[in-house]
């Protein structure tokens, strides 16, 4: 964890303010969460609040409050562009690269506002003016709640908040399977004693899927998986002609790239799609082997030890070639039952 002056921050926020807070391209969970319960606690101070998001959410979190007035640059760059020029106040939120935000990262980056990164990924840049940063911490929900009790105001999280908060502790940590430590079960413990409801929120992530998220499921597995036994590896791949044969959305395929690390023998997961203008993908692994380096190191990405993601500008079967010419050079670690405690 590196030093953050939250007394410097608090004196900021003392006074009302036009604020906005950006989550990632793509969000996810921990993104929406974040994003929303920290405007929801900001909004208790009467600032102004806005939430922008690059690209549209998945449907699974539509329950969510204040979801429906984020302004996603996607549908919207001229209202975003006014949000962010008349910023006092940047928060940064589950990133930490501006190139996660797209175009609004040049355009923030123009803006003379003072600019708040939190986040839990490796290697960040230091492109904001305050970094809180805690690549063990479980997810940026949980630095979301540490912040606000730094600041004081642990009294102020409220159910709304707190099931904001929730959301995003429950999916980067795929439902406390990994990423936990003592906190997130405190954490947990004080918003269930609040009044979320841990229940109701896991029936809408997880039990809330079309018939054609199973179908999609049903085509990756039978279809479109590959198992490289001598390299510990699972992939998935989808192209663009599974997008339009099953109508796939944004967040449809979330989730998929997990089931090839519920094999026993896989020990690294990646999942490719065939996106409109890029390929995008998933990389996941188990144990101390670190998918951040090769989402890095080749696919203009980065995220964590064992999640992390990226992106190509190059046709499907150029990308697949490119990732069965780079398993080799991980033969070895791949094959290291040291890295993989059991
Ligand atoms: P996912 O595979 O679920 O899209 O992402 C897994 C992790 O990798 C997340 O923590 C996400 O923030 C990170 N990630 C995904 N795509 C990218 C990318 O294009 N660039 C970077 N730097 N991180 C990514
Ligand atoms: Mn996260």
């Amino acid at each position: 964890m590196n030093s953050f002056d939250f007394a410097e921050v608090k004196k900021i926020l003392s006074t009302p303010k036009d604020i906005v807070i950006f989550g990632h391209r793509n969000p996810d969970g921990d993104a929406i969460g974040s994003t929303l319960g920290l405007m929801h606690y900001l909004n208790k101070y009467g600032h102004q609040v806005k939430v922008l998001y690059p690209s549209d959410y998945p449907a699974n979190f539509g329950w969510m409050k204040g979801l429906d007035d984020v302004i996603i640059f996607d549908h919207d760059e001229a209202l975003a562009a006014r949000a962010i020029q008349k910023a006092e106040v940047a928060f940064f939120l589950d990133f930490n690269t501006l190139d996660r935000i797209d175009k609004m990262g040049e355009m923030v980056s123009e803006v003379d506002c003072v600019k708040i990164n939190i986040d839990h990924h490796l290697d960040p840049d230091y492109f904001a003016d305050y970094l809180w940063w805690n690549h063990e911490a479980s997810s940026t929900c949980e630095m979301v709640y540490k912040f606000i009790t730094e600041l004081g105001d642990e009294d102020k999280i409220d159910k709304t908040i707190g099931e904001c908060l929730f959301t995003g502790l429950i999916t980067d940590t795929g439902s406390f399977k990994f990423s936990t430590n003592p906190d997130v079960y405190r954490i947990c413990g004080n918003l269930k004693e609040i009044g979320v409801d841990d229940r109701l929120i896991q029936q809408r992530l997880f039990q809330n899927l079309d018939e054609k998220h199973l179908r999609i499921l049903g085509q990756s597995l039978a279809h479109r998986m590959q198992i490289f036994p001598e390299y510990r590896t699972g992939l998935i791949y989808l192209s663009r002609k599974d997008f339009d044969l099953y109508n796939i959305q944004r967040g449809d395929t979330e989730g998929i790239v997990n089931y090839l690390l519920s094999l026993k023998d896989v020990r690294m997961a990646i999942f490719v799609t065939q996106q409109p203008n890029i390929i995008k993908l998933s990389l996941r692994s188990k144990g101390a082997f670190s998918v951040q380096e090769i989402a890095t190191k080749y696919f203009n990405g980065g995220g964590h030890l064992n999640a992390s993601g990226g992106y190509q500008h190059a046709g499907l079967g150029k990308t697949l070639d490119k990732i069965k010419a780079i398993l080799p050079e991980y033969k070895e670690q791949l094959n290291d039952d040291s890295l993989f405690p059991e």
